[in-house]
């Protein structure tokens, strides 16, 4: 497995760490809106969000010297968000925390939030930010438990006040901001194929944009899955095309003001794909200060 020791030059992509230890009351300000609506969300007593534990709030407060990184990787649907993060993850052995994984965990569960997730994943929209925040908490608050430091967030934040309440409670050290041509983004959307048993990511689209006026042409070639998960992939159900347009602009209107929120920080790497993940892999593991031995290996074999 990828661990810390397949790379040979340390991390030091870390950009200006956010300067301002943000109080935890902060939180509980940022939060307050949502009280009325939500009462099991807050300890009534003294007001503090019951669901985010002070010792998981002590372990997000650590100095970076003290713990992993935490990365943030926004995107448009289908950038590959999910793809890169998770390799990243397997090479730094830090937790990859996808947001859209939680709300399709609680989606499929019988639990109580179930079909109304259900109904707005299904149209593209986004869940509330109490929603997502409870469930971000809640699996901040396992992996605290299990010892975990650090992160690779995929999907959160996606608004600018979902980006002030994580700004509020740690210090993001690094946000990359992957960026795919448009033409390319619905055709990865809808060739998307996930492994029903591994939850491996995987794509049967060939895209092969070819050069016009003066734009260079892109390939990217399908992204097979492994014998063993052939017989077991399922599409996701807001992969549609009538979702993923809906997704797209949600996007533009949502989350692109997060991309200046970052950028505004010092805090944004804007990395441009230049292809599939043969090409482009090695080229953000450049970008990043970071060499995967493991990869090299296998290139030269
Ligand atoms: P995408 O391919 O659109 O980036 P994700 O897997 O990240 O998909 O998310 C799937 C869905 O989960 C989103 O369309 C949205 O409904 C919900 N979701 C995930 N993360 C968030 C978030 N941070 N805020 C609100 N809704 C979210």
């Amino acid at each position: 497995m990828a661990v810390l020791s397949r790379c040979s030059r340390a991390v030091t992509a870390a950009t200006t760490p956010n300067a301002a230890a943000a109080k935890f009351s902060y939180l509980i300000r940022a939060l307050s809106p949502f009280s009325s609506s939500s009462s099991s969300t807050f300890d009534a007593d003294n007001g503090l969000n019951s669901r985010i534990k002070p010792a998981v709030l002590g372990t997000l407060k650590r100095e970076p010297k003290d713990r992993n990184v935490q990365w943030v990787f926004l995107g448009c649907p289908g950038v590959g968000k999910g793809t890169y993060a998770s390799r990243l993850s397997d090479l730094l052995g830090i937790p990859h925390i996808a947001t859209g994984d939680l709300v399709r965990d609680e989606l499929t569960s019988s639990g109580p939030l179930s079909s109304q997730l259900k109904e707005i994943v299904n149209q593209g929209k986004l869940v509330s930010d109490e929603i997502i925040i409870d469930l971000l908490s809640k699996r901040l608050e396992a992996g605290e438990a299990k010892g975990e430091s650090g992160f690779i967030l995929d999907g959160f934040p996606r608004t600018v006040r979902q980006a002030e309440i994580l700004e509020g409670v740690t210090d993001i050290d690094l946000v990359i901001n992957l960026k795919l041509r448009e033409e390319a983004l619905l055709a990865k959307c809808l060739g998307r194929r996930i492994c029903s048993e591994c939850g491996g990511n995987y794509n049967v689209a060939c895209i092969d944009i070819k050069a016009e006026n003066g734009k260079p042409g892109m390939y990217m070639a399908p992204l097979p899955p492994p014998p063993q998960c052939a017989c077991k992939l399922i599409t996701r159900a807001d992969d549609t095309e009538e979702v993923v347009k809906q997704r797209l602009r949600i996007y533009q209107a949502m989350t692109l003001p997060v991309e200046d929120f970052y950028r505004s920080r010092g805090k944004l790497l804007e990395f441009d794909l230049p292809g599939g993940v043969r090409e482009s892999w090695p080229k953000l593991l450049h970008a990043l200060n970071l060499e995967d031995e493991e990869d090299k290996q296998s290139a030269a074999a």
